[in-house]
């Protein structure tokens, strides 16, 4: 049977039976259900037998635009663009259907995170209802589109809901295919609302709160500390995921976050230079090279591992300590760069900067082509990488230079 987004169905299957609303799936194999308890649930197309229960429960809208709610429109508050793409936050956000291309208004978000009333005027939007493991470039670009059409119609900051595993690159991703003159303010939630150490409520009334604020940069707003005090605005190209489960997963490399939001009274500290609001024209260069590789070396490896690279449009390296490899690896990357594929080092010490001056390991690899990127992180490296390819003319040239603060400019490797 073909069952199509918002189609209430009953799915069966040996001896499990569910019944739930079709939302639209990533994979055209598995039929992805909402129950009524309001878990999602995927469903082999083929082991089960599907029977149509009511066509048309909801009512999705391919544009995917905003519509305007009937919550009323306050003119002395500021108007915030919350874009959906799954994870943990998201599924607290009683959307309709949770449908990829349904649109989800006022009411919506104010049926989830009631706190977030009177902080701003709302339009909501669904780019995606994934887990932030399945994220993919071509969700970045519907992304960075969905972030450059609200803010080309008048949204005063935005706020992107996104699963914690991936954000920080998801978050990189926009900071190189955008120039943004609001605050484009990425947040989600390490516990499900469910469980009373939930984060996500105090998470997106911060976030919405930097959103209003002048930082005009591609940020993170996430949990400071274990406590309920504040959030820790991070810069995107700067910030990495290191705990599992804490509330206070998110750092920011190297410094300090570039400010914070006081929860109980909303105040907004900035302790670091940063791009200010309508500083640069609103700008989007989605374009991505999708097939570059990011490899970690670690003892053992042969160099048949770069064989990872060989079609490979560009290829990231984690190397050690100041951006090293075996040494038998070196001719097999000095024919890689001959052929024409970049290969950028990075370190896969957590902090610190690569510099292949020091060793002759490193001289050798800067002698076969290597491109040092300094302390940028490998994964926003990559995602650099795959954004230089598409769009710049010098693509080695660009990881040198920093374009959305990934890169900082501190010359000592251990200074
Ligand atoms: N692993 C999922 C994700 O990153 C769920 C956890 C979360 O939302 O943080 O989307």
């Amino acid at each position: 049977m073909n069952a199509n987004a918002g189609d209430r169905v009953r799915a069966e299957r040996a001896d499990r039976r569910y019944e739930g609303v079709v939302l639209p799936s990533s994979t055209p194999e598995h039929l992805v259900l909402k129950l009524d308890g309001g878990y999602n649930v995927g469903v082999d197309r083929e082991a089960a037998t599907i029977e149509l229960l009511e066509a048309d429960v909801y009512e999705i809208d391919d544009e995917g635009g905003s519509e305007e709610s009937e919550v009323e429109f306050d003119d002395d508050l500021p108007t915030v663009a919350l874009i959906s793409t799954g994870g943990t936050i998201a599924s607290t956000v009683d959307y309709r259907t949770g449908a990829v291309t349904a649109r989800f208004d006022a009411e919506d978000v104010l049926r989830a995170v009631p706190d977030l009333a009177g902080l701003a005027n709302y339009r909501g939007r669904v780019v995606a209802n994934i887990l932030s493991e399945n994220m993919t470039p071509e969700v970045w670009r519907d992304l960075a589109q969905a972030v450059y059409e609200e803010i080309e119609a008048g949204a005063d900051g935005v706020v992107v809901m996104h699963g914690t595993d991936t954000m920080q690159f998801s978050a990189s991703a926009l900071a190189f295919m955008l120039e943004t003159p609001v605050p484009v303010v990425f947040t989600g939630s390490q516990r499900s609302a469910d469980r009373p150490s939930s984060d996500n409520v105090m998470n997106a009334v911060c976030a919405v709160e930097a959103a209003k604020d002048d930082v005009a940069e591609v940020l993170v707003c996430m949990h400071a500390s274990e406590s309920d005090d504040r959030c820790a605005l991070h810069r995107g190209t700067r910030v990495r995921k290191n705990h599992t489960s804490r509330r206070d997963a998110f750092e920011t490399v190297g410094a300090n976050p570039l400010g914070e939001v006081d929860y109980a009274s909303r105040e907004i500290t900035v302790r670091r230079e940063h791009v200010e609001r309508g500083e640069r024209e609103l700008s989007l260069s989605p374009s991505l090279e999708p097939d570059v590789e990011l490899l970690k070396y670690t003892p053992g490896m042969g160099s048949e591992a770069l064989a990872v690279a060989e079609d490979a449009a560009g290829l990231v390296i984690e190397g050690t300590g100041l951006g090293h490899v075996h040494t038998d690896w070196i001719p097999r990357i000095a024919d890689l760069v001959e052929s024409g594929t970049p290969v950028v080092m990075t370190s896969q010490c957590l902090e610190g900067r690569v510099c292949d001056r020091v060793y002759d390991t490193g001289r050798d690899l800067l002698e076969a082509g290597v491109v040092e990127a300094g302390d940028t992180l490998p994964g926003t490296a990559k995602v650099k990488l795959m954004w230089a390819l598409a769009n710049a003319d010098d693509p080695a040239g660009a990881m040198r230079e920093s374009l959305a603060g990934e890169l900082t400019d501190r010359s000592v490797p251990w200074g």
